[in-house]
């Protein structure tokens, strides 16, 4: 998502690389191209003004800055006006003082309703919560069962009807969830609504009544940002029929053009508050506009991978591996290299994680083509080497190499090359603990 206005964007600004001075004549240029680029997203027209607006203005009045040339200035400004459309502040949940917070989700069907239900749900009892899930979408014939289908994955009770007992009245449902929870001490109860395909009268009305019913702390409009800009009508539509109080975004790993999703905080004036961005239970996270801005304008999101780096990793084995790395803990051999990759395959796709690095973007196209199944190979040439040659690859002459080739299944010119690129790892990594920064990176502290 957003890879076409990133790559206008980024074009923008290399127009003003090298400017020592910005002339009127290339504010209205940049401002010119900035708003072709949010209309080709797909951004609602009177963001795109008011965005461009203050683009301009900003430009024009900005002082001089020792520390930024011009380009940057204007490219500091985009930022932070993207962070400003897109809601400012990062918006936390807000949990109730007494009882069970009750977060209510409202959408149309097919926005990823039920799929999100159990992703925060799972999100809430990392955080140290015991949430229950509540099945009041009686509308689809096959929702409650998905949901406790997801409620098992996760691990998270589902409170529904009983099947054939003559219970189709969501109201009800819900209003007895909320007593099975302070029952139960459950302190968080996430109920999920009927959706229909359509806007209409009568699933406004089931809404409202479920709201009126249970008085959530929350009310979160799940939107699909795949649907371009219905979603900006779609998301008026519900703050008027049954209001809301923050926006949930939904398959923001597809490749739709995404501007409408960005639109909806500032057309509707509520946060978008979680992105949702994938079929695993773990895509799913607090959404926050300045990391989304960094992203849009590829400066990476560094702080997102260290927050998943360090939910995944083990700790104690981060710490062995780093102690290897500094020459405190014998020397990294390709088991640690095995394991390390093991490790950070855990985190997801290897062109998720590289993605979140700043300045991918010009490699977009590889990273969407990098084939996952390269890592399989190279641990497949790992697992066929002996411990031996594993704790001490220099071993590892021409006969030893035709019998892992022949032990994995690749070429001898595959493990020619895994076995130099490991060496060439290993040696930029003895660099970097040395504090020589990465080779060929420039600024890149080690
Ligand atoms: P509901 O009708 O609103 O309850 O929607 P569902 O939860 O049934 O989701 C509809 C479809 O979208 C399902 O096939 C989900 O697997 C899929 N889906 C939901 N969230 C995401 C997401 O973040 N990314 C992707 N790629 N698919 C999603």
């Amino acid at each position: 998502m957003f890879a076409t206005l990133s790559d206008r964007l980024a074009d923008t600004f290399k127009n003003l690389r090298g400017k020592g001075r910005l002339s009127e004549a290339d504010i209205d240029a940049t401002a010119r191209e900035i708003r072709i680029a949010l209309l080709e997203a797909d951004v609602a027209l009177p963001v795109v003004k008011e965005f461009v607006g203050a683009v301009k203005e900003r430009a024009r009045g900005e002082e001089v800055s020792g520390a930024l040339n011009p380009a940057q200035q204007v490219v500091k400004i985009v930022d932070e006006e993207l962070v400003n459309i897109l809601g400012g502040e990062t918006r936390r949940l807000r949990y109730a003082k007494n009882g069970p917070t009750v977060i209510m989700l409202a959408g149309l069907q097919g926005a990823g309703k039920t799929t999100l239900a159990a992703k925060l749900a799972l999100w809430l009892k990392e955080q140290g919560k015991s949430p229950l899930l509540v099945a009041a979408d009686l509308q689809r014939p096959n929702a409650v069962n998905q949901l406790q289908v997801n409620g098992e994955r996760v691990g998270v009770k589902v409170f529904a009807p009983e099947p054939g007992n003559g219970v189709g009245n969501p109201v009800t449902v819900a209003r007895d969830a909320i007593e099975e929870a302070k029952r139960t001490l459950h302190d968080v109860v996430i109920v999920d609504t009927a959706g229909r395909l359509g806007v209409d009268a009568e699933m406004m009305k089931q809404a409202a009544d479920i709201r009126d019913a249970v008085q959530p702390d929350e009310v979160l409009f799940v939107v699909d940002a795949m649907i371009g800009q219905d979603a900006v009508t779609t998301a008026q539509a519900f703050l008027d029929g049954v209001g809301y109080d923050g926006v949930v975004l939904t398959k923001l790993d597809g490749d739709a053009r995404g501007g409408a999703a960005l639109s909806i905080a500032s057309i509707t004036g509520k946060p978008v508050m979680f992105a949702s961005n994938g079929e695993k239970m773990t895509d799913f996270d607090l959404f926050h506009p300045d990391r989304m801005a960094s992203r849009i304008l590829d400066m990476g999101d560094m702080l997102t991978l260290i927050e998943q780096a360090e939910k995944t990793f083990d700790a104690d084995q981060a710490a062995k591996a780093a102690a290897k790395l500094t020459g405190q803990g014998g020397e990294f051999t390709l088991d640690d290299f095995l394991e390390q990759m093991q490790q950070v395959r855990k985190l997801g796709s290897m062109s998720k994680i590289m993605g979140m690095l700043p300045g991918m973007g010009q490699f977009r196209d590889q990273l969407e083509n990098f084939d996952e199944r390269e890592i399989d190979r190279i641990q497949a040439v790992i697992q066929s080497m002996t411990p031996a040659e594993r704790a001490n690859p220099k071993i590892i002459d021409g006969s030893r190499r035709l019998r892992i080739a022949k032990g994995s299944g690749r070429q001898v010119s595959d493990v020619n090359q895994l076995v130099d690129r490991f060496f060439e790892a290993r040696k930029m990594m003895q660099s970097m603990a040395k504090g020589g920064g990465i080779p060929g990176m420039p600024g890149m502290p080690g």
